[in-house]
Protein backbone atom coordinates (compact mmCIF):
# COMPACT_ATOMS: atom_id res chain seq x y z
CA UNK A 1 0.00 0.00 0.00
CA UNK A 2 1.14 3.32 -1.06
CA UNK A 3 1.73 6.32 1.66
CA UNK A 4 -0.23 9.45 0.84
CA UNK A 5 2.17 11.01 -0.50
CA UNK A 6 2.91 8.06 -3.12
CA UNK A 7 -0.67 7.42 -3.47
CA UNK A 8 -1.49 11.06 -5.27
CA UNK A 9 1.29 10.86 -7.35
CA UNK A 10 0.08 7.72 -8.93
CA UNK A 11 -3.96 8.77 -8.86
CA UNK A 12 -2.40 11.58 -11.21
CA UNK A 13 -0.90 8.97 -13.88
CA UNK A 14 -2.61 8.95 -16.81
CA UNK A 15 -3.92 5.43 -17.10
CA UNK A 16 -2.47 3.14 -19.82
CA UNK A 17 0.76 5.34 -19.88
CA UNK A 18 4.14 3.89 -20.35
CA UNK A 19 5.48 5.43 -17.02
CA UNK A 20 9.09 6.19 -15.97
CA UNK A 21 9.60 6.53 -11.88
CA UNK A 22 12.93 8.59 -12.28
CA UNK A 23 14.71 8.45 -8.66
CA UNK A 24 12.17 5.43 -7.77
CA UNK A 25 14.22 3.92 -4.64
CA UNK A 26 11.96 0.85 -3.92
CA UNK A 27 10.10 0.96 -6.68
CA UNK A 28 6.95 0.80 -5.19
CA UNK A 29 5.02 3.27 -7.30
CA UNK A 30 5.45 1.44 -10.32
CA UNK A 31 4.63 -2.02 -8.58
CA UNK A 32 1.60 -0.69 -7.24
CA UNK A 33 0.28 1.30 -10.66
CA UNK A 34 1.62 -2.52 -12.51
CA UNK A 35 -0.46 -4.95 -9.72
CA UNK A 36 -3.53 -2.77 -10.21
CA UNK A 37 -3.51 -2.78 -14.11
CA UNK A 38 -3.76 0.88 -14.46
CA UNK A 39 -0.29 0.94 -16.48
CA UNK A 40 1.16 -1.80 -18.84
CA UNK A 41 4.74 -1.18 -18.42
CA UNK A 42 7.25 1.22 -16.32
CA UNK A 43 10.77 2.18 -16.21
CA UNK A 44 12.88 2.55 -13.09
CA UNK A 45 15.64 4.93 -12.91
CA UNK A 46 18.26 5.09 -10.27
CA UNK A 47 21.50 6.86 -9.96
CA UNK A 48 22.75 5.00 -6.69
CA UNK A 49 23.47 1.31 -6.38
CA UNK A 50 21.73 0.78 -3.34
CA UNK A 51 18.48 2.14 -4.30
CA UNK A 52 18.23 -0.08 -7.38
CA UNK A 53 18.45 -2.89 -5.53
CA UNK A 54 15.81 -2.21 -3.83
CA UNK A 55 13.91 -1.53 -6.78
CA UNK A 56 14.90 -4.49 -8.42
CA UNK A 57 14.08 -6.60 -5.18
CA UNK A 58 10.11 -5.18 -5.31
CA UNK A 59 10.19 -6.01 -8.78
CA UNK A 60 10.92 -9.54 -8.18
CA UNK A 61 9.06 -10.01 -5.43
CA UNK A 62 5.65 -8.72 -6.76
CA UNK A 63 6.50 -10.88 -10.30
CA UNK A 64 6.66 -8.00 -12.23
CA UNK A 65 10.53 -8.49 -14.16
CA UNK A 66 8.72 -8.60 -16.98
CA UNK A 67 7.12 -4.97 -17.06
CA UNK A 68 9.67 -3.43 -15.60
CA UNK A 69 13.30 -2.05 -16.52
CA UNK A 70 15.71 -1.17 -14.02
CA UNK A 71 18.32 1.00 -15.00
CA UNK A 72 21.26 2.67 -13.34
CA UNK A 73 21.49 6.29 -14.78
CA UNK A 74 21.53 9.95 -13.97
CA UNK A 75 17.94 11.41 -14.15
CA UNK A 76 16.14 11.84 -17.75
CA UNK A 77 19.47 9.52 -19.39
CA UNK A 78 17.81 6.07 -18.11
CA UNK A 79 15.28 6.59 -20.67
CA UNK A 80 15.90 5.76 -24.24
CA UNK A 81 13.52 7.01 -26.89
CA UNK A 82 12.43 3.59 -27.76
CA UNK A 83 10.87 3.24 -24.62
CA UNK A 84 7.78 5.18 -25.70
CA UNK A 85 8.05 6.45 -22.05
CA UNK A 86 4.44 8.64 -21.74
CA UNK A 87 4.79 9.75 -18.21
CA UNK A 88 7.75 10.84 -16.18
CA UNK A 89 7.43 10.50 -12.54
CA UNK A 90 10.27 12.78 -10.45
CA UNK A 91 9.15 12.55 -6.52
CA UNK A 92 10.19 12.61 -3.41
CA UNK A 93 13.51 15.18 -4.19
CA UNK A 94 14.03 18.29 -3.62
CA UNK A 95 13.28 21.28 -6.47
CA UNK A 96 16.73 21.98 -6.89
CA UNK A 97 17.48 18.73 -7.92
CA UNK A 98 14.19 18.29 -10.17
CA UNK A 99 15.33 21.42 -12.11
CA UNK A 100 18.44 19.87 -12.63
CA UNK A 101 17.72 16.63 -13.53
CA UNK A 102 15.04 18.13 -16.29
CA UNK A 103 17.22 20.94 -17.39
CA UNK A 104 20.35 17.81 -18.28
CA UNK A 105 17.99 15.48 -20.00
CA UNK A 106 16.82 16.94 -22.90
CA UNK A 107 17.22 14.46 -25.42
CA UNK A 108 13.32 13.10 -25.40
CA UNK A 109 11.35 15.76 -24.10
CA UNK A 110 8.95 17.09 -24.12
CA UNK A 111 7.11 14.08 -22.35
CA UNK A 112 2.75 13.61 -22.76
CA UNK A 113 2.96 13.78 -18.63
CA UNK A 114 5.41 15.04 -16.24
CA UNK A 115 4.41 14.64 -12.28
CA UNK A 116 6.78 16.70 -10.46
CA UNK A 117 6.90 16.24 -6.20
CA UNK A 118 9.26 18.72 -5.15
CA UNK A 119 9.42 18.53 -1.03
CA UNK A 120 10.76 22.24 -1.30
CA UNK A 121 11.58 25.09 -3.81
CA UNK A 122 8.65 24.25 -5.74
CA UNK A 123 8.73 27.58 -7.17
CA UNK A 124 11.72 26.98 -9.11
CA UNK A 125 10.24 23.84 -10.62
CA UNK A 126 7.37 25.80 -11.89
CA UNK A 127 9.69 28.15 -13.55
CA UNK A 128 11.17 26.11 -15.01
CA UNK A 129 8.32 24.39 -16.62
CA UNK A 130 7.16 27.08 -18.41
CA UNK A 131 10.14 28.22 -19.46
CA UNK A 132 10.47 24.76 -21.27
CA UNK A 133 7.46 24.40 -23.22
CA UNK A 134 5.33 22.80 -20.53
CA UNK A 135 1.99 23.81 -18.55
CA UNK A 136 0.98 23.13 -15.32
CA UNK A 137 -2.62 21.23 -15.79
CA UNK A 138 -3.13 19.72 -12.19
CA UNK A 139 -1.47 20.37 -8.59
CA UNK A 140 -2.14 18.93 -5.45
CA UNK A 141 -1.08 18.88 -1.82
CA UNK A 142 -1.18 16.08 0.58
CA UNK A 143 -0.76 15.82 4.51
CA UNK A 144 1.56 13.34 6.06
CA UNK A 145 2.46 13.21 9.31
CA UNK A 146 3.74 16.71 9.90
CA UNK A 147 4.59 17.52 6.78
CA UNK A 148 2.60 19.23 3.68
CA UNK A 149 3.64 17.60 -0.03
CA UNK A 150 2.69 19.70 -3.77
CA UNK A 151 2.48 17.63 -6.65
CA UNK A 152 2.48 19.28 -9.83
CA UNK A 153 1.39 17.99 -13.37
CA UNK A 154 2.22 19.40 -16.46
CA UNK A 155 2.01 18.32 -20.22
CA UNK A 156 3.24 20.02 -23.47
CA UNK A 157 2.01 23.66 -23.65
CA UNK A 158 2.29 27.58 -23.70
CA UNK A 159 1.56 28.96 -20.13
CA UNK A 160 1.88 32.49 -18.84
CA UNK A 161 2.31 32.67 -14.75
CA UNK A 162 2.88 35.85 -12.62
CA UNK A 163 5.07 35.41 -9.94
CA UNK A 164 2.23 34.87 -7.35
CA UNK A 165 1.00 32.13 -9.47
CA UNK A 166 4.73 30.57 -9.95
CA UNK A 167 5.26 30.95 -5.78
CA UNK A 168 2.17 29.44 -4.34
CA UNK A 169 1.05 27.32 -7.48
CA UNK A 170 -1.57 28.70 -9.68
CA UNK A 171 -4.22 25.51 -9.55
CA UNK A 172 -3.47 25.65 -5.71
CA UNK A 173 -3.95 29.12 -5.49
CA UNK A 174 -7.35 28.94 -7.59
CA UNK A 175 -8.70 25.39 -5.88
CA UNK A 176 -7.44 26.44 -1.73
CA UNK A 177 -7.51 23.30 -0.54
CA UNK A 178 -7.53 23.77 3.32
CA UNK A 179 -4.06 21.61 3.48
CA UNK A 180 -2.35 24.46 1.29
CA UNK A 181 -4.30 27.24 3.88
CA UNK A 182 -3.11 25.37 6.38
CA UNK A 183 0.18 25.27 5.11
CA UNK A 184 0.61 29.02 4.61
CA UNK A 185 -1.03 30.29 7.65
CA UNK A 186 1.95 28.27 9.17
CA UNK A 187 4.33 29.77 7.69
CA UNK A 188 3.23 33.36 7.83
CA UNK A 189 3.03 32.19 11.77
CA UNK A 190 6.61 31.14 12.01
CA UNK A 191 7.50 34.80 9.92
CA UNK A 192 5.44 36.49 12.28
CA UNK A 193 7.13 35.16 14.73
CA UNK A 194 10.51 35.38 13.56
CA UNK A 195 9.77 39.42 12.76
CA UNK A 196 8.64 39.75 16.05
CA UNK A 197 11.68 38.36 17.88
CA UNK A 198 14.12 40.55 15.13
CA UNK A 199 12.41 43.82 15.91
CA UNK A 200 12.16 43.18 19.57
CA UNK A 201 16.29 42.55 19.45
CA UNK A 202 16.02 45.75 17.57
CA UNK A 203 17.02 44.20 14.10
CA UNK A 204 13.68 46.55 13.12
CA UNK A 205 15.88 48.05 10.38
CA UNK A 206 17.69 45.12 9.18
CA UNK A 207 18.07 43.77 5.40
CA UNK A 208 16.94 40.59 6.84
CA UNK A 209 14.33 42.23 8.45
CA UNK A 210 12.68 43.40 5.18
CA UNK A 211 13.10 40.18 3.22
CA UNK A 212 11.37 38.52 5.86
CA UNK A 213 8.53 41.41 5.96
CA UNK A 214 8.77 41.09 2.00
CA UNK A 215 8.12 37.43 2.25
CA UNK A 216 4.85 37.88 4.95
CA UNK A 217 3.22 40.42 3.08
CA UNK A 218 3.46 38.69 -0.03
CA UNK A 219 1.88 35.32 1.31
CA UNK A 220 -0.80 38.03 3.15
CA UNK A 221 -1.52 39.11 -0.29
CA UNK A 222 -1.59 36.23 -2.09
CA UNK A 223 -3.32 33.69 0.53
CA UNK A 224 -5.69 35.28 2.57
CA UNK A 225 -6.51 38.83 0.51
CA UNK A 226 -5.47 41.09 2.95
N1 LIG B 1 10.63 8.59 -5.65
C1 LIG B 1 10.58 7.88 -4.40
C2 LIG B 1 9.53 8.49 -3.50
O1 LIG B 1 9.01 9.56 -3.85
O2 LIG B 1 9.22 7.94 -2.45
C3 LIG B 1 11.93 7.86 -3.71
C4 LIG B 1 12.44 9.19 -3.26
S1 LIG B 1 14.05 9.09 -2.56
C5 LIG B 1 13.90 10.18 -1.21
C6 LIG B 1 15.06 9.93 -3.73
C7 LIG B 1 15.75 8.98 -4.68
O3 LIG B 1 16.24 9.72 -5.80
C8 LIG B 1 16.96 8.30 -4.07
O4 LIG B 1 16.80 6.90 -4.17
C9 LIG B 1 18.13 8.79 -4.92
O5 LIG B 1 19.11 7.80 -5.15
C10 LIG B 1 17.46 9.18 -6.21
N2 LIG B 1 18.15 10.20 -7.02
C11 LIG B 1 18.73 11.34 -6.59
N3 LIG B 1 19.28 12.00 -7.62
C12 LIG B 1 19.00 11.28 -8.74
C13 LIG B 1 19.32 11.44 -10.11
N4 LIG B 1 20.03 12.48 -10.55
N5 LIG B 1 18.90 10.50 -10.98
C14 LIG B 1 18.20 9.42 -10.53
N6 LIG B 1 17.88 9.22 -9.24
C15 LIG B 1 18.28 10.13 -8.35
Amino acid sequence: KLSPRLAAVADLVTPGHKLADIGSDHAYLPAVLLMEGRIPAALVGEVSQGPLDNARHTVGTAGLNEKVTCRLADGLAAIEPTDGIQTVVIAGMGGLLIEKILAAGTSDQPFDQLILQPNTDQEAVRRWLVANGYAITTEKIVAEGHHRYEIIVAQPGIQDLTPTQLAFGPVLLAERDPVFVTKWELEKGRLETLLDRLKSNGQGETDKYQNLAKEYQKIKEAVFHD
